[in-house]
């Protein structure tokens, strides 16, 4: 593969006691750098914000007001764009930060304005755009008109856009089970899927952790996208990124969607 995007989900950039889990970023900065440096294109897909956030303010639980939220999420993604900013520059990296909406895809002036910049930014020798939701201009969570409805989602809608050949998506979680493996403990790993049929789908259970928040759902719609563009995903254990090494030597890794 030669153009990326790597997703790297809530769950695995925050640990269980709110702490941002820097050994992770440093290790995804060090993997994505040298990809970089092999001639490359890759895009990260962050989420976090509003995680970094409560942790920055001190909050135990999520939100529910959506404006809080997007304070919240305001907070966090500064401070998480100046963590991947250090972290990057260890590896003589700039990174630009992408904030999109739904917009992109239903405005043809804005689809050609981010276009426009991931191309500029991709011929950039040493830079990696970082692309998150804007999320303090995005309504809530129902409004589908502004809101992709999660980083899942977004990261394959950017998948199709750059053209990427993989989408590479990072969670606390080895692969797809045939069950949640939080709830059934011999539920088995799915190397392929190559069609999300309603089995698939009734195999997605519910949310893992406190700050996780698509679940398998929100992946499994993204791969419905992936496959739809004849492009592949990879799903895997974002707890040592250096395991993107392997999936680009075409070892077998987490679930591929093919
Ligand atoms: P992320 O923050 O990486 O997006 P999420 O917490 O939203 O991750 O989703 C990952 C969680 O989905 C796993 O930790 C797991 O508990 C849950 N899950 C539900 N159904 C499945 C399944 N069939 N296979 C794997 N994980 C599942």
């Amino acid at each position: 593969a030669d153009r990326i995007v790597v997703k790297i989900g809530t769950s695995t950039l925050i640990r269980q006691n709110s702490k941002i889990n820097l050994k992770v970023i440093k290790k995804l900065a060090h993997v994505l750098s040298s990809l970089k440096k092999d001639g490359k294109d890759v895009v990260l897909v962050s989420s976090g914000a509003i995680g970094v956030g409560m942790g920055v303010l001190g909050i135990d639980t999520r939100p529910i007001k959506i404006s809080k939220q997007q304070a919240v999420a305001a907070v966090g993604q500064a401070e998480l764009m100046q963590i991947y900013n250090e972290a990057f520059h260890e590896y003589g990296m700039s990174v630009g930060q992408m904030l999109i909406t739904r917009d992109i895809i239903d405005y043809p002036e804005s689809h050609t304005n981010v276009m426009n910049s991931f191309q500029e930014l991709l011929s950039m020798e040493n830079t990696i755009p970082i692309v998150n939701e804007n999320d303090t201009v995005t309504v809530s969570e129902l409004d589908h008109h502004t809101k992709f409805g999660d980083n899942d989602q977004l990261s394959a809608i950017v998948t199709n856009l750059v053209d990427a050949d993989l989408l590479i998506m990072l969670s606390d979680i080895d692969g797809f089970y045939s069950a949640n493996p939080l709830k059934v403990p011999d539920a088995k790993l799915i190397d392929q899927i190559t069609k999300i049929n309603p089995d698939i789908i009734a195999a997605a259970g519910g949310h893992g952790t406190k700050f996780g928040t698509g679940g398998m759902t929100t992946k499994l719609k993204a791969a419905e996208l992936i496959l739809k563009h004849n492009q592949q995903m990879v799903l895997t254990n974002g707890k040592n990124p250096e395991v993107i090494f392997n999936i680009l030597s075409g070892e077998p890794v987490g679930t591929l969607f093919t």
